[in-house]
């Protein structure tokens, strides 16, 4: 089988590899438009989860790699000037061009056709294969060229980020925040080899504009930055390869991952093309996972046409198998992403619980799992719980309208604007109103996506008598959600559990933090 590969990243090499691997039927070409030894960016973190992953589909990469790995176990967060560590989260950093290398070597060790330094303009021009994979990262041609297939979406997200390093060495996958006069900076930080670290320096428009980043050099800008972090850098330099680069991340989704193109000439032929990694889906640096989905994707296209009688087939098995996974990824990816664009609203909160929400942020992690990973950790977040419940945001003489069945009324905003408004149960834990609901319903996606709402928490009582609350969703989570519905049937319903038949099929249940920015707490006739 003939296959062109267009684009030399982890996804087109490691794809690459393993079909090579299987033997010399194969002629299999990588075009790329940069030299072996350009790259963009310093140090790439893996988990140790997709370390294993590539130890049983190429045991010679994995052996590389690991040896050229630095690894650590903490997530620590800095946030007023204080670290806390986050134990039991293994994680492997490498550089970016090292990792690079040791997949062009290995794929020219086994014979595959690697163009470098070959820029492609038309991608139609690659045709002439019985494959072509689209593997030209998130600014993809190939997904350009046959857009009313592929449909894709790209989303420019608000945040502007640059990618420096630094020999200040970060022992841990270490996020920074620290406020300035022209606004917040966040700090993605970890070291990738004995002597270097990544420094991905991330923030808002306005404090980019504020802070005059658009009229400043390369030496400037990391003179700026140095000054800003210089309790983290100690007085190390921060340094940029090639020049200063600040983009905005592009959210990258598209509808279909495959196309047969049409052949001119030749009757009823056509050649199939399909995308992998940053090509056909993003998922935000702070969840470190772009090149873990794309060598995913390698494998599961190269194992696709292993087993599949024909290449059609082996790309529908292909895109059924990835699609559904990488969106579930890009979804936790998202969260992730929109609380560090939002994470103004929480810059109030002590470190403790600043860290905790931090590591619940894209949801794949909950407070079970928090606790088995670092019970120390957990045991300082409950010590700080227990010391919040005294003085939460509502009156402790309205605290009976939380043990009552009180039917109160969520306001939130749809997408034009409009105000929507449904009766809901409600709970509070101390610092936030928690209203429990399920994933799909239209208060979900308008809070998911418009975080500002208000509630009106009337006493069942006595309706004169009410709280006013207006706020934001802090927190959207599934973790305990089955068990707070329980606990809130108990209240409302006077059942042990929340009755199964009460479910929709498949009903995934949610908890919704609103953090109080205004209550008004009125008894006119109390
Ligand atoms: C700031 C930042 C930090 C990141 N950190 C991590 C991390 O820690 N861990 C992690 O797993 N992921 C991380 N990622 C994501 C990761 O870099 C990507 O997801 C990953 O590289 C995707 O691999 P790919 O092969 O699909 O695309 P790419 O790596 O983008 O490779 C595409 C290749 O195609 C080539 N190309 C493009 N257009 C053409 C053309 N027209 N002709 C010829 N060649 C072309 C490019 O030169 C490039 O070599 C990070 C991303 C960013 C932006």
């Amino acid at each position: 089988m003939k296959v062109n590969i267009l684009g030399g990243g982890p996804a087109g090499l490691y794809f690459a590899i393993l079909l090579a691997k299987r033997g010399g039927h194969h002629r299999i070409t990588v075009v790329e438009r940069d030299g072996p030894d350009d790259t963009f960016g310093w140090g790439i973190v893996f988990s140790d989860r997709t370390l294993a992953f590539l130890k049983d589909t190429d045991e010679e990469t994995h052996g590389a790699i690991t040896s050229a790995c630095q690894t650590w176990d903490n997530v620590d967060v800095v946030h007023r000037g204080r670290k806390l560590s986050v134990h039991g989260n293994g994680f492997s950093g490498i550089a970016r061009l090292a990792f690079l290398n040791i997949l062009q070597r290995r794929c020219l060790d086994l014979g595959v056709d690697i163009r470098f330094r070959t820029a492609v303009a038309d991608p139609s021009d690659w045709l002439d294969a019985d494959l072509l994979l689209g593997a030209d990262g998130a600014n993809s041609a190939v997904r350009r060229t046959w857009a009313d297939s592929f449909q894709p979406s790209v989303d420019i997200r608000v945040n502007r980020y640059v990618w420096l390093g630094t020999s200040q060495l970060f022992h841990g996958l270490v996020m920074i925040f620290r406020m300035s006069q022209a606004g917040l900076f966040i700090a993605h930080a970890y070291k990738f080899s004995p002597a270097m670290s990544t420094f991905i320096v991330e923030c808002g428009p306005d404090t980019w504009t504020r802070a005059g980043f658009e009229h400043m050099s390369q030496t400037e800008t990391c003179a700026y930055l140095e000054r800003v972090f210089a309790p983290d850098l100690e007085g190390a330099p921060l340094l940029a390869n090639n020049f200063v680069r600040w983009l905005n991340f592009p959210l990258v989704k598209t509808r279909h991952w495959t196309h047969r193109h049409a052949t001119p000439g030749a009757a009823g032929a056509s050649v199939p093309v399909v995308l992998a990694g940053d090509a056909a889906h993003t998922a935000h640096f702070s969840i470190g996972s772009g090149t873990k989905l794309a060598l995913e994707d390698a494998i599961a296209l190269a194992a696709a046409l292993r087993d599949c009688g024909d290449v059609p087939a082996a790309l529908a098995a292909y895109e059924g198998s990835r699609k559904p996974r990488v969106d579930a990824f890009q979804a936790a990816a998202l969260r992730s992403l929109l609380w560090l664009e939002n994470v103004e609203a929480h810059l109030d909160l002590d470190p403790v619980p600043f860290t905790y929400k931090h590591m619940m942020r894209s949801q794949r992690v909950g407070y079970a799992r928090l606790r088995l990973m670092d019970p120390a950790f957990a045991a300082l977040y409950d010590d700080w719980r227990r010391s919040e419940r005294e003085a939460g945001p509502v009156p402790r003489e309205f605290l009976d309208l939380f043990e009552k069945a009180t039917f109160a009324h969520l306001a939130t905003s749809m997408p034009d604007g409009s105000p929507q408004v449904t009766p809901v149960w409600v709970d509070y834990d101390g610092r936030h109103i928690l209203i429990n609901s399920a994933a799909g319903r239209q208060k979900d996606r308008n809070m998911e996506q418009r975080r500002r709402v208000a509630i009106e928490i009337p006493d069942p009582d006595n309706p004169n008598r009410y709280l006013a609350v207006r706020g934001t969703v802090v927190d959207i989570t599934e973790d305990g959600a089955d068990e707070h519905l329980d606990r809130l049937a108990r209240r409302y319903l006077g059942r042990d559990r929340y009755p199964d038949s009460y479910r929709f099929p498949g009903e995934r249940r949610r908890i919704y933090r609103i953090a109080p920015e205004r209550v008004t707490a009125w008894d006119p006739f109390g």
